[in-house]
C-alpha cells in the first residue's frame, strides 16, 4: 500500500533539494528523480586542469535562507557549509579609467562614489534606505508569500505595505527613478545593473526593482568557502541526511492524472505511484512534455523571457592584482546594451562584461601563479541564433575590451577554456530557451504573472524554482521551496 505522505520532485536544482529537506523534515517520504548524473542544476561545477568553475551562479546573498534549512532539521550549518562576508560587493571599472569599489559598509560606498565619480553622498545613502524601507515591507511580501492564495492580501501590514509605496515605483521605470536619484551617469549605470540580477532590463522594469541593491548593499555579500558548490555539496548531504532518495539519471517522462489529481510518475518506463509531485523542472516544460499540455505551456510563455548569457570559464596564467572577487566593466551605451538582448536579440559589440575570480577568496581554487575566471556576458534568450557564431565575435570583443581595461594581452594567458552559451543552458537544465530567470520583470505586474507555487486546476501539483513565484536566482528558488512546502 502507498504511504499517505509519499512525495516525488522532479529536478535536483536548488529548490527542489531545499523542498526535499523540508518535507522529509515534515515526515514525508521524498523521492527526487534529477535526468543528470548530478545534483544542483544550474548550481554545479567543474574543475579543468585544477582550475575550479562554478557553473552557474557566482553570487551569494542573504545566507540565511541555506541557514533556515540547517536551522529547521536540528543541525549546525558550519559542519556542512561555511562562508565569509565580502567587503567589496563589486569593483566597478570604466572605459573612462575610473574604478569604483562598491563597498558594502554604506557610508564607504558613499564616500567612494564622491571620490571617484564626484556623487553627492546623500544620495547614495537615501537610495539605500529606501531600498530597504521598500524591501522590509513590499518586498517582504513579494518574495516571501504566495501571490496567487487570496488570504496573502488580507492582511493589514499588505495594506499598510501597498499605502506606504512610493508613486514612482509604480509608474517609472527603474533607469527613470535612478536617472532621478543621482547625479552621475556612472552611478546610475551602476544602479541601473541590479535589473540584470532578475535578467531584466532597467529601461523597461519598475522602478520597484530598485529595492535589489538592498540585498547586496545593505544585507552583504559572501562567499561560500569551497566556492559556490558548497552550497549545493552542504544542502544535498542535509537532504540524504534526512531521508531523501536522490535517483539520479533518471529523467521524469510524465506525470499522470486521475480526475483531475497527481498519483503517478513515469521514468525509466515505469509508473510510480504518489501522493504529491513537486516540478522543479521548468513550468513550461512541465506542462508541454509531462503533462501534455502544450496550450497551458503556451500561455506561460505570454510573459517576457529573462535574459540568458554567454560564460567563458578561463583558467588565466598570471595575477591580476587590479581585481577583486566580482568585477564589472561596463559597456560606453548601456541602453544599444539592453536595446540589443530584449529587442534585437543579440550581444553588443561592446558588452558589459562580469569576471568573478573565486582564486582571489581560495588560493586553491587554481593552480599556483594563476586565476580562475568565469567571464559572463549578458544575451539574449535562445530565439534560433547561430551560437557558434555569436560566441566567436563575442570573444574577440571580450578580449578586446579587457585588453584595453586592463591594459594586458589576455590571449595569450588563457591556458584552460570552456564555454556556455544559451542553448547550452537550455539542454543542461531543460529551461526553456536557456534563460537564466525563467521570466523577466520587465513590466510592472509581472510578480502577478509568474506561475504560482501550485497548480491551479490539477490537485497535489505544485511548482518550485526559477520559472515561478517569486522568480529567479538563489534567494528566490530557496524562497519557492518554503512556500510551495509550507502549502502541502
Ligand atoms: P535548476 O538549476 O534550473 O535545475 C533544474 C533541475 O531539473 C536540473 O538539474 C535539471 O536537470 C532537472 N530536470 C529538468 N527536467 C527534468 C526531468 N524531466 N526529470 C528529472 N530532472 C529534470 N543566481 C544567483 O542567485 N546568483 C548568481 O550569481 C547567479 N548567476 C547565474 C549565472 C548563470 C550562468 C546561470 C545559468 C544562473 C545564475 N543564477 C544566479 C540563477 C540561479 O542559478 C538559478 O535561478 C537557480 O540556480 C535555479 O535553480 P532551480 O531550483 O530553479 O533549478
Amino acid at each position: 500500500m502507498v504511504s499517505t505522505k509519499n512525495v516525488a520532485i522532479i529536478g535536483s536544482g536548488i529548490a527542489g533539494i531545499a523542498t526535499a529537506i523540508r518535507l522529509a523534515n515534515k515526515g514525508y517520504e521524498v523521492d527526487v528523480y534529477e535526468k543528470n548524473s548530478y545534483p544542483g542544476g544550474k548550481l554545479s561545477h567543474f574543475e579543468i586542469n585544477d582550475f575550479q568553475f562554478d557553473a552557474g551562479p557566482s553570487l551569494f546573498t542573504q545566507p540565511e535562507n541555506v541557514e533556515e534549512l540547517f536551522r529547521i532539521c536540528g543541525e549546525t550549518t558550519s559542519q556542512y557549509f561555511n562562508y565569509t562576508a565580502v567587503n567589496i560587493a563589486c569593483r566597478y571599472f570604466f572605459e573612462s579609467g575610473k574604478v569604483v569599489n562598491a563597498y558594502v559598509d554604506n557610508q564607504k560606498f558613499a564616500d567612494e562614489l564622491k571620490e571617484k565619480l564626484g556623487e553627492n553622498p546623500d544620495n547614495v545613502i537615501k537610495y539605500l534606505n529606501d531600498a530597504r524601507k521598500s524591501y522590509d515591507s513590499i518586498g517582504v511580501i513579494f518574495l516571501d508569500f504566495s501571490l496567487h492564495k487570496i488570504k496573502t492580501f488580507f492582511q493589514w501590514r499588505i495594506f499598510k505595505a501597498f499605502a506606504n509605496t512610493k508613486l514612482s515605483y509604480l509608474v517609472s521605470s527603474m533607469h527613470d527613478y535612478n536617472e532621478n536619484a543621482f547625479d552621475k551617469k556612472e552611478t546610475i549605470q551602476i544602479f541601473n545593473r541590479f535589473a540584470t540580477y532578475n535578467g531584466s532590463n532597467p529601461y523597461v522594469a519598475p522602478a520597484m526593482l530598485t529595492m535589489i541593491p538592498h540585498l547586496e548593499q545593505n544585507q552583504g555579500t559572501y562567499y561560500p568557502v569551497g566556492g559556490m558548490i558548497s552550497i549545493t555539496k552542504a544542502l544535498y548531504q542535509l537532504a540524504t541526511k534526512q531521508g531523501v532518495k536522490f535517483h539520479f539519471g533518471k529523467a521524469v517522462a510524465s506525470i499522470h492524472l486521475k480526475n483531475n489529481t497527481v498519483h503517478a510518475l513515469s521514468v525509466d518506463n515505469k509508473v510510480m505511484t504518489y501522493d504529491k509531485v513537486v516540478s522543479n523542472m521548468d513550468v513550461y516544460y512541465t506542462y508541454k512534455n509531462l503533462l501534455n499540455q502544450p496550450e497551458k505551456a503556451q500561455k506561460v510563455l505570454q510573459q517576457e523571457r529573462s535574459s540568458s548569457a554567454v560564460i567563458f570559464y578561463w583558467g588565466i596564467q598570471g595575477k591580476f592584482d587590479q581585481l577583486h572577487l566580482h568585477n564589472i566593466c561596463f559597456s560606453s551605451d548601456y541602453k544599444a546594451e539592453f536595446d540589443n538582448i530584449f529587442i534585437k536579440k543579440t550581444i553588443s559589440e561592446d558588452p558589459t562584461i562580469y569576471i568573478n575570480i573565486t582564486s582571489k577568496m581560495e588560493a586553491s581554487q587554481a593552480p599556483a601563479g594563476c586565476e580562475n575566471w568565469f567571464v559572463m556576458v549578458n544575451a539574449p534568450h535562445d530565439d534560433g541564433q547561430d551560437w557558434d557564431d555569436w560566441v566567436k565575435k563575442c570573444r574577440k570583443n571580450v578580449i578586446q575590451k579587457l585588453n584595453r581595461i586592463l591594459a594586458t594581452d589576455l590571449e595569450n594567458m588563457i591556458v584552460a577554456e570552456d564555454v556556455l552559451n544559451p542553448k547550452m543552458i537550455e539542454v543542461n537544465t531543460s529551461s526553456y530557451t536557456g534563460s537564466l530567470y525563467g521570466t523577466s520583470s520587465n513590466s510592472l505586474f509581472a510578480a502577478f504573472f509568474r506561475h504560482p507555487n501550485f497548480a491551479r486546476k490539477i490537485q497535489n501539483l505544485y511548482f518550485v524554482g526559477g520559472s515561478v513565484h517569486p522568480g529567479g536566482g538563489i534567494p528566490l528558488c530557496l524562497k519557492s521551496a518554503k512556500i510551495a512546502a509550507e502549502m502541502i
